[in-house]
């Protein structure tokens, strides 16, 4: 679905933002060539003396180097996941819904509009969840980004170092671009530290010694952030939650529960890495699932994908009757 921006607001301020929008990216893009020619350049090829030593800080670097590199890439570059045509609320129904001010009527006709989707979330009023800046049902997970201006499927969160939207279509890659760049942090660290100390007892000579300096000082820097970042989103991937679900809970029909998307930590590791190991830590897609439907805690459903046969929620409190109830819900 199109979002609201129109080529009848496409003026030079709409162009002047685009850009200044990417100037995060572009600083993180200069940090990273710097440290190429810092790392390569200066430490392994003008102050490494043996050639073993080289080759071998070499190699470790160039995979990790390359592996952040095709993660950011594709982190930045993945189009959000756009919510389908069928969610659409036409235009008598929205007039409709604009000009009643009966909050039950409201919510008899948004009802009425969702009654054949898949959607188990509503909204604190208890309404089927809906946009009326896209005008659009919302999807289970789905929310508005006021950056992008559309709705945007499983919406992590807005991040301005990579100019888009981490939400369903790119968070394998934005996970996987944290772990190697704090990877790649901690290797640059460890194999200068021995350099950077010579600096300090001034044995290290020539010019190219401030750029080493520079690169263990950045490398800690970088490294120090990132390291409660990766472990936060790690938390949250065995939690099966989003930043925006741990703000504020998914409400189903029976209430609020943070828990509602969480089918034991194996089974959610797979929902965004894929079931095939072989695939779990290269960027390339493999997120199971469409971002629209998603197997719910077995609490609210039974799991519908095929890799979750053996879901391991031994450690949910199931109320059997609930679930039974919500079936019922969900199938009529
Ligand atoms: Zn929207
Ligand atoms: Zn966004």
């Amino acid at each position: 679905m199109a979002g609201p921006t129109t080529i009848n607001n496409r003026g030079p301020c709409f162009w002047c933002l685009k850009a200044i929008k990417w100037i995060p990216v572009l600083f993180i893009v200069v940090i990273i060539a710097w440290s190429y020619y810092a790392y390569v350049g200066q430490l392994c090829l003008d102050t490494v003396k043996s050639t073993a030593k080289q080759i071998v800080y070499l190699i470790f670097y160039h995979m990790f180097f390359i592996m952040l590199c095709w993660s950011y890439w594709q982190t930045i570059f993945t189009e959000i996941g756009r919510v389908p045509l069928k969610y659409k609320i036409d235009d008598a129904d929205f007039r409709t819904l604009t000009i009643t001010e009966s909050a039950e009527a409201q919510r008899q006709i948004l009802e009425n509009i969702s009654r054949h989707l898949p959607n188990t979330n509503i909204n604190i009023q208890g309404f089927p969840r809906f946009c009326d800046k896209c005008k659009i049902i919302k999807p289970d997970r789905t929310h508005h980004c006021s950056v992008c201006g559309e709705c945007v499927l499983k919406m992590d969160h807005h991040c301005p170092w990579i100019n888009n939207c981490v939400s369903f279509t790119n968070y394998k890659f934005f996970l996987l671009f944290l772990g190697y760049a704090l990877c790649y942090c901690i290797y640059v660290a460890l194999t200068s530290l021995p350099y950077f100390i010579d600096f300090w007892k001034g044995s290290l000579e020539g010019p190219g010694r401030f750029h080493i300096l520079f690169l263990f000082f950045v490398a800690i820097m970088f490294g120090v952030s990132l390291i409660s970042l990766f472990c936060y989103h790690c938390y949250l991937v065995s939690e099966n939650r989003t930043t925006l679900e741990a703000f504020r809970p998914p409400i189903f029909r029976t209430g609020p529960d943070k828990r509602g998307f969480s089918l034991g930590r194996y089974n959610n590791f797979q929902e965004v890495f894929g079931d095939n190991p072989k695939t779990w830590f290269i960027p390339v897609k493999t997120s199971l699932g469409d971002g629209i439907e998603f197997p719910l805690n077995s609490r609210h459903q039974a799991n519908s994908y095929q890799s979750m046969d053996n879901t391991q929620n031994s450690n949910r409190e199931v109320d059997s009757e609930t679930s039974k109830l919500n079936s019922v819900e969900i199938v009529t």
